[in-house]
């Protein structure tokens, strides 16, 4: 027996105004398989259930591109994005599938999952996306990657600082971070805000919300890039998170 996610038509139309067409549904649950199926052989997530998955990994997706309850309108009109640690494909995946006129970079240090990933965007046919294996420490000093996207997305991965350093040297100038978080306290944009004014950008907006079912608390936190980030950032690789600025 397979499981079939729900569809949810009336959160999604509430929470970001917005419905998945049936094509886009069926991609969600064919997603949604591929990763059970290799959950078997790769540890790629603790979230299995249907509703779970739906609303911890799509809907927690596509809300860190929906602030003020409306996606990103750039993504139509086909913004490049780069989301840093992916891990199974979050929230990357997702994006790729509703938003087929940008371009999605996946990126992992960790080629098994990056293996896993090139599988599902074959089964899948999204076009729109691709994998790389390395680490945000690398390409963000590399040219063909520093200063070339206009989203970088990056969740749970690290601590803010350490994420706003691993996203801002990849953006262009007027390019936009969002850093998906759970709980977050004034005392951590107090931290945040030091490192970031080092890299170039600033704290645009800190979003506060919950999750539709579970009711669970969610941040998204915007770092819009206004300067060029000094050559220096991001540091050498495990710099960041050894030293968080
Ligand atoms: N974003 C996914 C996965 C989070 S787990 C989700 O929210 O479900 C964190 C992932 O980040 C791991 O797959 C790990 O390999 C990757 N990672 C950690 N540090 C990294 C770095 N410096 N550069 C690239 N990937 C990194």
């Amino acid at each position: 027996m397979t499981n079939t996610l729900p569809g949810m038509a009336e959160i999604w139309q509430e929470t970001l105004n917005w419905q998945p067409t049936e094509e886009q549904q069926a991609k969600f649950q064919q997603l949604y398989e591929l990763i059970l199926e290799g959950n078997r052989q790769l540890n790629l997530t603790r979230i299995t259930e249907p509703q779970e998955f739906w609303e911890k990994h799509l809907w927690d997706s596509l809300r860190g591109i929906a602030p003020q309850q409306k996606l990103i309108s750039s993504l139509e009109e086909g913004a490049s994005v780069i989301d840093i640690g992916t891990g199974a494909g979050f929230p990357g995946v997702p994006i790729a599938i509703v938003a087929p006129n940008s371009t999605i970079t996946l990126v992992d240090s960790t080629r098994k999952k990056i293996n896993f990933i090139d599988t599902i965007l074959d089964k899948l046919a999204l076009t729109n996306a691709k994998t790389l294996v390395s680490r945000a420490e690398e390409i963000g000093q590399q040219t063909q990657h520093r200063q070339q996207y206009d989203i970088a997305l990056i969740r749970a991965v690290s601590n803010a600082s350490v994420c706003a350093e691993y996203t801002l040297p990849l953006l262009k100038q007027g390019g936009l971070a969002i850093i998906y978080r759970g709980t977050w306290t004034e005392e951590e944009t107090q931290t945040l805000q030091n490192a970031v004014i080092q890299l170039g950008g600033e704290i645009e907006a800190i979003e506060n919300f919950s999750t539709p079912l579970t009711h669970s608390i969610r941040h998204c936190l915007h770092l819009r890039k206004i300067a060029t980030t000094p050559a220096k950032f991001p540091r050498t690789v495990g710099t960041p998170t050894q030293k968080p600025l």
